[in-house]
């Protein structure tokens, strides 16, 4: 709990209502789409940036923790206050402000919904490119801290390709611009550095993007696998020739039977892997492709090969697609997720890791996930009531993410490291590039008061305190 004057302060900056800190009311903000969850000590619903300068100016004068959250659909822990104080929610920051059809721009506050930004663009024949598969929750606040990806950035870019600027709060409360209007960051690329950088550095208040054209022909198929092995081959082997689609997503046959009896979008439950392409462009573009990765595909064992014929059959297999991992709950009502990233040649070779780690824990894994970026996502399902699971499934999860390292692969390609991956950062960061990265945490955030005990290892956790004994790892006595 907040002392109660700071708590007063905070309700004159931002009105009594915009106060949330009866502890029934605050249990909703314990989570985000992880597994670890800490109560918040007081939610602010701040509705400006005026506000949210003020909130963590009062949180600095105080040295309360202060983690900026979004939609809470994060998967890396990265919303949760670890740490106690207070989560500074921006969803009511959710006006467009702008949509500049000629320079291609739209600026838009932290909490607008990211399917929301491309539903208002196409409109004016425009779309905002990064699709995370959670588009229909998630902000494009919470996307820029996370630089989150989706199934159309293997061709379109991640998030940080698609921000020219934001306008954000530091830990002294102050208001800055980083970075402008243009693709050039001209001087020290302050944007560059604020992207992904998971509420850690700074709140972010406004961001102005990129938009699209929304490209005249789209094709999208599905084809079926005997294995994930031989899918996994056909995904090397259209990337090999130099073939680049928009999309390219896997689903194993776990995944495919969830999604199948929940979205019944014709996938075919007898296969081992689908395959969900897409590419987009100009019409006679998009068929020369399409029938170039018609090829590679069955000449890599695919089968069944299903081209949509109507823009409602497209948006069925991508329903079965971007839901597939609620569809999951079908099996098990719980699912830990990681999102390691591997070279693409090595994914025959974790998603067999994966699977035997599975085994061992006798605990069912779904896989879905960005193949064409080597980026996987196996879902661990288990029931969190099971008390006597969970040693077992944080235990498979570090496995797996062992298992991508040791493959030459690193921690995340989109979800962020959080709470959930910070103890691992030893593994693929030395101690130099770790102090490299504290030195510009504090420079930004000298008392380490925003978002404390994310992305960096914690020496006062006990997952990092575990993991220092058995790999003899020196842990640091300051915490960031
Ligand atoms: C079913 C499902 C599918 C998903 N699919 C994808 C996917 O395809 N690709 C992908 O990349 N991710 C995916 N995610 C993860 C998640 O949706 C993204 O990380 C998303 O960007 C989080 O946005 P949010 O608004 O929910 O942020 P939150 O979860 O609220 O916060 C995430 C992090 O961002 C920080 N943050 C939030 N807002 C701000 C702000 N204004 N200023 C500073 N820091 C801020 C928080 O402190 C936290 O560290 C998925 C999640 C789910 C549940």
């Amino acid at each position: 709990m907040l002392p109660s004057a700071v708590t007063e302060d905070l309700r004159r900056v931002v009105g009594r209502e915009a106060v949330i800190d009866a502890a029934n009311d605050l249990r909703i903000f314990e989570r985000d789409g992880s597994i670890e969850g800490a109560v918040p000590d007081a939610v602010v619903l701040a509705s400006t940036t005026q506000q949210v300068a003020d909130v963590i100016k009062i949180a600095a004068r105080n040295k309360i923790p202060i983690v900026p959250r979004g939609a809470g659909t994060g998967l890396s822990g990265g919303a949760v206050t670890i740490k106690g104080g207070i989560a500074l929610q921006v969803t009511r920051m959710r006006r467009i402000l702008e949509i500049d059809t000629v320079a291609q721009t739209a600026l838009v506050e932290p909490g607008v919904v990211n399917k929301e930004l491309s539903v208002v663009a196409a409109q004016h024949g425009l779309f905002y490119a990064p699709d995370p598969s959670s588009q229909n929750a998630c902000t494009i606040g919470g996307n820029a801290a996370e630089n989150s990806g989706g199934p159309h950035c293997l061709y379109y870019g991640v998030t940080t390709n698609h921000v020219l600027g934001m306008e954000v709060v530091l830990a002294d409360g102050s208001v800055h611009w980083v970075n402008g209007d243009t693709p050039d960051r001209i001087g020290l690329d302050l944007c560059g550095v604020l992207v992904g950088s998971e509420g850690t550095l700074c709140a972010i208040t406004k961001i102005k993007v990129k938009l699209l054209r929304i490209p005249p022909s789209v094709a999208t198929l599905l084809a079926a696998f005997p294995s994930i092995e031989t899918a996994s081959q056909a995904v090397s082997a259209v990337i090999g020739n130099a073939i680049v689609p928009a999309a390219l997503e896997m689903m194993d046959s776990v995944t495919v039977g969830a999604v199948e009896a929940h979205y019944h979008a014709g996938y075919p439950t007898d296969a081992g892997a689908v395959l969900l392409v897409e590419v987009d462009g100009i019409e006679e573009s998009t068929r020369e492709l399409m029938a170039a990765i018609g090829k590679i595909l069955s000449s890599n064992q695919g089968y069944g090969l299903r081209e949509a014929q109507t823009p409602g059959e497209r948006e069925l297999l991508w329903a079965g697609r971007k839901g597939a991992i609620g569809a999951l709950g079908r099996i098990k009502p719980n699912y830990y997720l990681h999102d390691g990233v591997v070279p693409r040649s090595r994914l025959p070779q974790v998603l067999s890791a994966v699977g035997e780690i599975g085994e061992h824990y006798k605990l069912p894994v779904a896989n879905v996930f960005h193949a064409g970026d080597g980026n996987l996502h196996p879902n661990i399902l288990f029931d969190m009531r099971d008390k006597q699971v969970m040693p077992q499934v944080e235990s498979a999860g570090e496995e797996m993410l062992r298992a991508v390292v040791e493959l030459g692969g690193t921690l995340s390609g989109e979800h962020g490291i959080g709470l959930e991956k910070n103890a691992f950062m030893p593994w693929i960061y030395g101690p130099d590039d770790l102090d490299a990265m504290h030195r510009v945490k504090d420079a930004l955030d000298p008392d380490a008061m925003l978002n404390p005990g994310k992305v960096f290892p914690d020496p006062t956790s006990e997952r990092v305190v575990h993991l220092a004994g058995r790999t003899g790892l020196a842990v640091e006595a300051k915490w960031w």
